[in-house]
């Protein structure tokens, strides 16, 4: 494994785009669409997924319809860490439409983990005690095709002042609206913390929070802070991972001044995605005294694989980061192809805790609508 990891540095740092690119420039060059993809990989058009082969007109059909639903979004960043040629690449696999998304599968809904009813105001859910999670964005700097999120009723949950939040950073971002000039609120999120005096923690999730700007985080935690009883801020974002320039100096900065404890979550699911911009930036955010936590889906054709998982947690402990979850699939619409079965779960976990020191092996977990906690399996 350690040597197939190696190869694939060296790779990503001969096709490594400029690191002069703002991370908001990222978002506006990211491709859009699967053919895009493909073509730049040296793909075929009609290896639309992996062991799918031509592409019948059917087929054809199905991809266009799964990317109207759920539009592609892959920045460079990410497209360099993928190997050309490899219609099996564990990067490409995760963000590439494929024909099966649009195939009915029982047991796989719009709402498997109860996010609606779990809305406690206008982008904000409570599930669990002492801590919420506020949806500040719909937008992320990845489209991930196994997303519990692609189904989620954004527009739902904003209000008149939330939407002005939701407007997006970057012109020409994966998002419905243009850049507006209105200040963003976020009153209503704010009010319902205020009224909730048992709530040390905010978690910002999303859509990926990182893909506010720097001016409109900066209002956000403080709106945060000036509630006493919060305590810690968590930011759950995969984009210090898929466009690592958006962990800017001054974004490090501020969370230092904050008056509340940061953590930060990543969300990688392959070690072939850490490269050197990812280490550089996740250092910048350690070295400031931000504790950094991976999760990572279980994820058929990715990462269902010991190797792969041990290389994963390996390379995230030997940079400081601590293994969190693995969680398996929430069963969304569309996602039923990366389901990996929980014996098979069970068995990768146990492999994990024979190879590594116990703070390497992530909690297996599931979310089951209603519980009080994630529950281990
Ligand atoms: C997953 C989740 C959390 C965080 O759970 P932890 O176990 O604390 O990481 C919080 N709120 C909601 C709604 C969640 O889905
Ligand atoms: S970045 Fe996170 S929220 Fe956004 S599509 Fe990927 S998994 Fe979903």
């Amino acid at each position: 494994m350690a040597e197939i990891l190696t190869t694939d540095r060296a790779l990503v740092r001969a096709a490594s785009p400029s690191e002069s690119v703002t991370w908001q420039d990222a978002m506006r060059r990211a491709i859009r669409s699967s053919a895009e993809l493909l073509r730049r990989l040296g793909l075929p058009a009609a290896t639309a997924g992996p062991a799918l082969g031509e592409l019948p007109p059917p087929e054809a059909h199905a991809v266009a319809a799964a990317e109207r639903d759920f539009p592609t979004f892959v920045p460079l960043e990410f497209l360099a860490r993928m190997r050309p040629g490899d219609p099996d690449d564990p990067l490409l696999r995760q963000v590439l439409a494929v024909a099966e998304e649009t195939r009915p599968i029982p047991g796989f809904t719009a709402d498997p983990v109860g996010d609606a009813a779990a809305r406690v105001s206008a982008g904000l859910l409570q599930k669990y005690s002492g801590r919420v999670l506020a949806i500040p964005t719909g937008i992320c700097g990845v489209h991930c095709r196994y997303c519990f999120r692609r189904e989620f009723d954004y527009a739902d949950n904003r209000d008149a002042s939330l939407e002005k939040s939701l407007v997006p950073e970057a012109l020409g971002a994966n998002s419905l609206s243009r850049e507006g000039s209105a200040e963003p609120t976020w009153q209503p999120m704010i009010e319902r913390l205020r009224r909730s005096p048992d709530v040390d923690e905010v978690i910002l999730s999303g859509g990926d929070p990182l893909t506010l700007s720097d001016a409109k985080l900066d209002r956000l935690i403080r709106a945060i802070e000036e509630v006493p009883h919060v305590r810690r801020l968590r930011i759950h974002s995969r984009m210090p991972i898929v466009i690592p320039q958006r962990v800017t100096a001054a974004f490090v900065a501020r969370l230092q001044a904050s008056r509340l404890t940061t953590w930060v979550v990543v969300h990688c699911n392959h070690p072939q995605e850490i490269d050197q911009a990812v280490s550089d930036s996740i250092a910048m955010l350690i070295d400031a005294g931000i504790p950094v936590l991976n999760q990572a889906v279980l994820l058929a054709g990715v990462n269902d694989d010991a190797d792969v998982l041990e290389s994963l947690c390996r390379e995230w402990v030997n940079r400081r980061v601590q293994p969190y979850y693995l969680h398996q699939l929430d069963r969304i619409t569309g996602a039923a192809h990366f389901e990996v079965d929980v014996r098979r779960g069970r068995e990768l976990i146990e492999q994990l805790r024979a190879r590594l020191p116990g703070y390497a092996v992530p909690t297996y977990v599931r979310e089951i609508a209603g519980e009080a906690s994630k529950t281990p399996i």
